[in-house]
């Protein structure tokens, strides 16, 4: 058996000297297919050549059909391999997965929301400034509606006064910061969105950079201080802002944007309250489920803003006495000379 001896000689040099795998497999190809040849070709067994490589000419075929099978055998493993290897085909980005579809499927059903406004939730970034009787509400039902990035700035923490009507706060977040409580309570509500907290006071000097991050603003703060410095910061960044306000059983709320012709607050409102006019809900009272009403109604107006649907306070200032079921529209209009906004462009 040289042949064979030759053909495991050719073999090991070309393993030492490092051939590529498929060279050696080439040459031995050749000269199997060389003694082969002279296997048939030469009818005479004892043909020098045929002594020399030794076998048969059956015994030469079947050794190359071995040969053929274990390397068709590996091939099919290589390409498995290979095929396993890859990673597996990435399905499309869905916008919602089916939990989120199954959690949101009574807005899609709606004409003026359906699939692209809840898309439009779920792009939206909105800050609430006060997590308070009006941050409450509006908070809960924009993270329930799936508002995807919600912002909330207040500085205060939980107290026992603030229970009758902060829906939002348990009685065991009592002393916690407000901000975390709600962000806390949101995020248990819906996991599916980002709730950032800032536990500060809205300031001036931090609106701009704080209002870059969102589209719309809602104000439910009780200070007349912050109140303006929400408005001109929303005003300079031409965002939206709804703003509400309660005190005792009645309340109000509207939507300011001048960037649109609306009003701002500052059109309605140019100058703080005489002291003891506008007593805050720590003096005067508030009932209980009243910034429930104006708190959803903020949240509704920002969904309606969101998915543009509908008619917005845009120019209108609704007010909803609460002690008599009453709510009446007045329609407000810029300020000529309104220290905030200046005059209507031309
Ligand atoms: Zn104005």
């Amino acid at each position: 058996m040289t042949g064979l001896f030759l053909l495991f000689l050719l073999s090991a040099l070309g393993l030492a000297l490092k051939v590529p795998r498929r060279l050696i497999w080439g040459i031995l190809a050749v000269v199997w297919a060389a003694f082969v040849a002279a296997h048939a070709l030469f009818a005479d067994p004892t043909h020098p050549l045929r002594s020399m490589i030794g076998g048969s000419l059956a015994g030469w075929v079947g050794l190359g059909v071995v040969a053929a099978i274990v390397l068709a055998y590996r091939w099919g493993l290589s390409k498995l391999r290979a095929r396993a290897a890859q990673p597996a085909p990435q399905k499309p980005q869905a916008p919602f997965s089916d939990a989120e579809l199954n959690r949101y499927a009574r807005h899609i059903l709606l004409r003026e929301v359906g699939g692209p406004g809840q898309k439009r939730l779920k792009a939206a970034r909105v800050l609430v400034v006060g997590a308070g009787g009006l941050g409450s509400p509006a908070l809960l039902y924009l993270a329930a509606a799936g508002v995807g990035t919600i912002g909330v700035i207040d500085p205060d923490t939980v107290s026992a006064s603030n229970l009758q009507r902060q829906v939002l706060f348990r009685d065991a977040d009592l002393g916690k910061p407000k901000v975390f409580a709600a962000e806390a309570a949101l995020k248990a509500q819906n996991p599916f969105i980002t709730i950032r907290p800032y536990h500060r006071a809205f300031r001036t000097e931090i609106a701009a950079d704080l209002l870059a991050d969102y589209d719309l603003v809602l104000d439910g703060c009780d200070d007349f201080d912050t109140r303006q410095a929400v408005n001109r910061a929303c005003v300079a960044a031409g965002k939206p802002l709804i703003s509400g306000a309660i005190a005792q059983w009645e309340g109000q709320i509207s939507l300011f944007h001048p960037a649109s012709g609306a009003p701002c607050l500052a059109c309605l409102f140019p100058t703080a309250p005489a002291p003891g006019l506008a007593p805050d809900c720590a003096e005067a009272g508030v009932m209980g489920a009243l910034p429930g009403i104006i708190g959803a109604m903020m949240a509704s107006e920002a969904i309606k803003e969101i998915v543009q649907a509908g008619q917005s306070l845009r120019g209108t200032l609704l007010i909803h006495d609460a002690l008599w079921a009453e709510s009446r529209r007045i329609n407000v209009q810029r300020g000529a000379d309104c220290p905030v906004c200046g005059p209507p462009a031309q």
